[in-house]
């Protein structure tokens, strides 16, 4: 199945997760089949189908507070984890608190539908006192409800210790946090690497080609010394083993979307990890259709639905709302039907799974790996 998935990688170059392009579908030279394209909103039948799981999509962005938001929220009876990072590189993103304060505007104003995953700054790394403080604001952060912490990739891939080496995320320095976080019964959400094309000469025909040209700070193959990706995984693993009691939720697959057999082997070694499936559907999609829906039953307890949507503050209300219902009902016929789905040209049968299993993958495994997701009135 590698060979198979690493041509996907090429493909589709998913490098997604906050800010970032979205998913760039493969060209239209897949498999053709004469089955009827479904796409658009939800149908009414599955509308029904769909709210009946209290769905939950457990990687979101959104800072926004829209009413018109929150009613789409109600309609399709819809939880999220509202993820914030900070990010030097995006002037939006750049001040925490700021950042913070958009969120739980978006999450007080959900009526109960949105709930807050934090972050703390690790560009301030090198300065004194850094764990303490980064400790004092998540448990602010935790007093107010919020129920996760994120790291990003900005860790393993951009930021530098007093001597300029690249610190990876079992760095010392980070040790107190996951205590903390695992203290408070919290969960960390990990989205640490990127593909692997990040760590490859600069190929015009690779998909992720104009990203890492527009995005340079993430191209690791011209940077002096940086860590490899399989450098930056193995210490999230560290990470796994030495802080057993923290629960871990790899973001996009856990960045092992090219190789389902690296993270099955993950899935069955770490008590304390699951996956996301943000952003990565398509990854999922373009597999063969047996082995999916057989990895997807073996795992059934550690896949967590999860879509990267974002709504930003300068985003127009009706193309996020528009964009949203969109990926929640091409996603849920890829999974729950066996209507044909069309993803940039390719035609995929849906998986049609059972209705069990898609109760964990929507709502029970998130209400398991995330403790007080679902709380308040509506
Ligand atoms: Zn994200």
């Amino acid at each position: 199945m590698k060979i198979l998935v690493m041509s996907v990688v090429l493909m589709l170059g998913v490098v997604a997760c906050d800010k970032h392009p979205q998913e760039k579908p493969p060209a239209a030279s897949g498999p053709t089949n004469a089955a009827q394209v479904v796409s658009g909103p939800f149908s009414i039948q599955e509308l029904k189908d769909f709210t009946a799981l209290d769905p939950i999509d457990a990687h979101a962005h959104a800072f926004q507070n829209d009413p018109a938001f929150f009613a789409l929220f109600k309609k399709l009876n819809l939880h999220i984890v509202d993820i914030i990072v900070v990010d030097d590189q995006n002037p939006q993103s750049k001040e925490l608190p700021v950042l913070s304060e958009a969120a739980w505007k978006f999450v007080r104003g959900s009526d109960g539908r949105g709930i807050l995953c934090t972050t703390f700054d690790p560009y301030k790394l090198n300065d004194r006192g850094f764990a303490e403080s980064s400790k004092r604001w998540l448990n602010k952060e935790f007093d107010q409800g919020a129920i996760a912490v994120k790291i990003w990739k900005n860790i393993g891939m951009e930021i530098k210790d007093a001597k300029g080496n690249y610190i990876l995320p079992d760095n010392s320095v980070f040790a107190p946090i996951y205590k903390d976080i695992a203290s408070h019964h919290k969960t960390l959400i990990a989205h640490v690497a990127d593909p692997s094309s990040a760590w490859a000469p600069m190929d015009p025909a690779s998909p992720d080609y104009s990203y890492y040209k527009d995005n340079p700070v993430w191209y690791m193959y011209d940077k002096p010394h940086p860590a490899s990706k399989e450098q930056i995984l193995q210490a999230r693993d560290h990470v796994l083993e030495q802080n057993p009691d923290l629960r871990v939720v790899g973001a996009h697959l856990g960045s092992m979307e090219a190789d389902f057999n690296q993270l099955a082997q993950h899935l069955d070694r770490y008590p304390n990890f699951a996956v996301d499936l943000a952003a990565r559907m398509p990854y999922m999609m373009l597999q063969p259709h047996a082995d999916i829906i057989a990895f997807i039953t073996k795992y059934q307890d550690k896949l967590i639905y999860a879509t990267d949507n974002e709504f930003s503050p300068s985003d127009k209300v009706q193309k996020a709302l528009d964009e949203w219902e969109g990926t929640y009902a091409r996603d849920w016929r890829f999974l729950a039907t066996n209507e044909t789905v069309d993803y940039g040209g390719r035609k995929v049968q849906g998986l049609a799974l059972p209705n069990s299993v898609l109760r964990k993958l929507y709502h029970d495994n998130a209400v398991r790996w995330f403790p007080g997701i679902v709380r308040g009135s509506h």
